[in-house]
């Protein structure tokens, strides 16, 4: 009596990046929605048309348009990953590791002793001038 229930569903592809590796993911999904469009005639009372609450029809039409995006948003993956075990990146230099599993360094000298490295043994002891 008040309007126009609408049940329906839609699919869509989604394009986006890996999260851990920022490899291009393309998708799809389906979702479903379903939403009350009241007859817009209450355009003259106090209650705000332009309330998002509300769905309203337009004339004889709705626009889906809202409703599509945030169901569609809804169901987006809200950490995508290429796949669900993706290794990431190396540390190292950047490189994929789902493409090179057995990719590895030099053992890298920890970050926090690095410049000990640079430090030469000195010859004589200070504590003995001699
Ligand atoms: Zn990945
Ligand atoms: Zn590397």
């Amino acid at each position: 009596m008040e309007g126009v229930l609408l049940t329906g569903s839609a699919q869509a592809g989604l394009a986006g990046e890996c999260v851990r590796c920022l490899e291009p993911i393309e998708d799809e999904t389906e979702v479903r929605f379903q939403e009350l469009f009241v007859y817009d005639d209450t355009r003259d009372s106090e209650q705000n048309s332009e309330d998002d609450e509300v769905s309203m029809l337009q004339g004889d039409l709705l626009d889906l348009e809202p409703l599509l995006r945030d169901a569609v948003v809804l169901a987006l993956p809200f950490q995508p990953v290429c796949q669900d075990d993706c290794p990431g990146l190396c540390t190292e230099c950047g490189a994929r590791l789902a493409d090179d599993p057995d990719h590895s360094h030099e053992a890298a000298i920890d970050p926090r002793w690095a410049k000990l490295a640079h430090l030469e043994p000195e010859q004589d002891s200070p504590r003995d001038p001699d």
